[in-house]
């Protein structure tokens, strides 16, 4: 049966949600009286993660960019994975904006009008960074390349077509689905691309960027607890949908899928970068598989990687962060501080 959008104000219904999805609710916002409380949590942690990219400047990196100690390679790489981004965070805030319209729960539609908001302010970032150390072509090339772009376009096909079946026919399966598929977004297909920004880093380039880089990491860490919380919390008011444990088989099989394309898309593009071990980022996405299966209550698909193999992430994106706004670099600079001839840190 397809789901009905939800009237924007209906008098006779009560201000506190009946559920999540196919409840009723009046349409007036009460923080205090709400069926899940700890949407108000979210809500809370989102507007305390605030920031936009004008508060960072980006005239270290427009020096760096402009001379040698970026490679040909790594100027490539930085491009595709901006062009990626790009896809993610422009998809991200309609495909939420469609969800919304199905949920019956106030609260849970305000925390998604401002996780909306984020992945907007993110998307503007890469523009910003562009803006900042490139010229307008080449800028625009990057942007281009998201939807011309083989390997880029493929890598991010199987979660949109999930949102697509979604908005073609919203049923409550559908919506789990596209939630599951949401979550692979949030939680895996950003973290190759997180990685090498955070493996430039940590060789002294390019610093503005990965500090930028890190607040959206924190913002997304956010946002895929948020959407499990939606998917946890939709399935127990629709066991239905997991009868025998269909829906399990089908996060499983799509978490597999996803696993393979975000690996392929790492090795086109990610080899050859200096410090980026492949086998190690292999394990890596299956690691962040692992984990959000984990925030679904699901059991690991993958065995022998418990462990982040990639530790030196953790100096950037502690994924045990819960609250509050931290500058990473500022906190953690003398930590991961390395002076070499080769990056001319003494030119800057
Ligand atoms: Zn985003
Ligand atoms: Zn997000």
């Amino acid at each position: 049966m397809q789901l009905k959008p939800t009237p924007l104000f209906t008098p006779e219904n009560p201000n506190k949600s009946t559920k999540l999805a196919k409840g009723v609710t009046s349409g007036v916002l009460n923080w205090n009286d709400l069926q899940y409380p700890q949407f108000y949590e979210y809500y809370r942690t989102l507007l305390g993660n605030f920031w936009t990219p004008f508060s960072i400047n980006m005239h270290d990196d427009k020096k760096q960019w402009l001379s040698t100690s970026i490679s040909d390679k790594e100027k490539e790489a930085f491009l595709n994975i901006i062009g990626l981004l790009a896809i993610l965070d422009s998809v991200q805030p309609n495909f939420l904006s469609l969800v919304k319209e199905y949920l019956t729960d106030s609260a849970a539609q305000a925390v998604i009008t401002i996780i909306e908001q984020q992945e907007v302010v993110h998307n503007h970032s890469y523009s910003y960074v562009l803006s900042s150390i490139e010229k307008r072509d080449v800028q625009n090339r990057a942007f281009e390349m998201a939807r011309t772009h083989k390997e880029i376009y493929e890598r991010n096909k199987l979660v949109i077509d999930v949102y697509e079946d979604f908005r073609a026919n919203p049923t409550i399966e559908t919506l789990c689905r596209a939630l599951a598929a949401s979550i692979v977004l949030e939680g895996i297909n950003f973290y190759s691309a997180f990685a090498f920004f955070y493996n430039m880093a940590r060789n002294q380039k390019l610093l503005k960027t990965s500090t930028m880089i890190s607040y959206i990491n924190k913002d997304e860490l956010i946002h895929s607890k948020f959407v499990a919380l939606l998917l946890q919390t939709i399935l127990k008011e629709n066991p239905e949908v997991n009868e025998d444990g269909k829906f399990n088989e089908y996060v499983n099989e799509l978490f597999k899928k996803s696993v393979e394309l975000e690996t392929a898309w790492s090795e086109y593009a990610l080899e050859g970068i200096e410090g980026i071990d492949l086998p190690e980022m292999k394990d890596y996405i299956k690691y962040r598989a692992n984990k959000c299966l984990s925030l679904i209550g699901m059991p690991n698909l993958y065995e022998g990687v418990s462990e982040n193999s990639m530790p030196w992430i953790r100096v950037f994106s502690d994924e045990n962060i819960n609250l509050g706004k931290t500058d990473f670099f500022e906190q953690h600079s003398r930590q991961y501080t390395k002076v070499t001839d080769k990056n001319k840190f003494d030119e800057l």
